[in-house]
């Protein structure tokens, strides 16, 4: 086996790896059952003991209130980008969204399909290098609900805090759900691909308030409406066996690190590092302006784009993989979800330092 690599893959992302070796011997036979993992009925007691252990561990975790439903959805991230407007917005309503990156924009372009849709701030100009602060936008008084996308994994921004609202919030959390404490109770949704913080590619995790279930549209098509894959315990059909599985897995794996306080101790000082080394010379300019900076996508540029174009090459060859930017604003990323070890930041700074001496600007 070759010697496992530093992975600072944007997503789908690096996982714990005592979490891929039991899932390598679970996947040929799960609990000495004879049977392998991913061929086991989702009606079995087998897998309805993972989903169930997945759900608990998440409210544990996130300490999520009774009244709301976790439900395990298909279609990405990216489905929810239609499917909230198409259940929580009627016709002519309104809904606000903050435009911080591509998934916002996304998200709105959807919306637009749904209902009246207020774009209250936008950073698009600056490149989305930053959010908003919290006097830098208006919630219209007759919106439904405040859209945010809490982490722009592209750009390497963060709403340093939660927006605050009379409105209810709903945020796409995608690339930083449970990397740092949260007051679920302020939410009416929050959703989640699992490929960033939680998993593997192949489910969404969603959070909703249980009276939000009541409002989606009669025309609303059955596997689309939240309320179907709430009373059926995410049953409705099958489910992503696999991929929820491993989503049990990391939730323990996080649990003992301490839940979401350990886990946010650690990414504060891993993103720390990176920074303090960013700041520390004019040669790495960081892209995000310092209030907004993520503590999950460290995104910079160096001098010029070839030193660039070297910079990861040279970084790959010695185990650094994954720090090319997102083709939109280019440069490098180095994205440090829960699951990424601190040694590997250690390690990435160090060759920063010696690339610089050798490739002066
Ligand atoms: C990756 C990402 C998405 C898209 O996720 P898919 O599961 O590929 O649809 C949406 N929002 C954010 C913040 C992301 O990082």
């Amino acid at each position: 086996m070759p010697e496992r690599v530093y992975n600072f893959s944007p997503g789908p992302a690096t996982l714990p790896y005592e979490v891929l070796q039991q899932a390598a011997k679970d996947i040929v036979n799960f609990q000495d059952s004879g049977i392998g993992l991913i061929e086991i009925s989702h009606r079995s007691k087998q897998f309805m003991a993972v989903i169930e252990e997945a759900e608990q561990l998440l409210r544990e975790l996130m300490d999520i209130p009774a009244n709301y439903k976790v439900l395990f959805l298909q279609g990405g991230a990216s489905s929810q980008f239609f499917m909230i407007p198409m259940n929580l917005l009627g016709d002519g309503k309104k809904a606000t969204y903050l435009n911080t990156g591509v998934w916002s924009k996304k998200a709105i372009k959807e919306a637009n399909q749904f209902g009246q849709i207020e774009i209250a701030y936008s950073s698009e100009e600056a490149k989305f290098n930053r959010v908003p602060a919290p006097g830098e936008y208006v919630v219209a008084d007759d919106s439904e609900y405040l859209y945010f996308v809490s982490n722009n994994t592209i750009y390497g921004t963060q709403f340093p805090e939660m927006p605050k609202s009379e409105k209810m919030l709903i945020a796409d959390m995608s690339s930083d759900i449970l990397s740092r404490k949260l007051d679920v109770s302020k939410f009416g949704l929050i959703f989640a691909g699992a490929q960033k913080n939680l998993g593997p590619a192949g489910v969404t995790l969603v959070i909703i308030r249980e009276d939000l279930l009541e409002r989606t549209p009669k025309n609303v098509p059955t596997m689309l409406s939240y309320k179907t894959h709430a009373d059926n315990g995410s049953m409705f059909n099958t489910p992503p066996t696999f991929s929820i599985y491993i989503v049990a897995q990391v939730l323990k794996w996080l649990k003992a690190q301490g839940g979401v306080d350990g886990m946010e101790k650690i990414n504060r000082e891993k993103a720390e590092m990176l920074y303090n080394a960013i700041d520390s010379t004019d040669y790495y300019r960081g892209h995000a302006e310092p209030g907004s900076r993520s503590m999950m996508n460290v995104s910079f540029n160096l001098p010029t784009a070839d030193l660039e174009k070297k910079f990861i090459a040279e970084a790959a060859a010695v185990g650094l993989d994954g720090l090319k930017g997102h083709r939109s604003i280019g440069g490098c990323r180095a994205s440090i979800y829960n699951a990424f070890p601190r040694e590997g930041v250690v390690k990435l700074v160090e060759f920063m330092k010696e690339f610089q001496a050798k490739n002066p600007a």
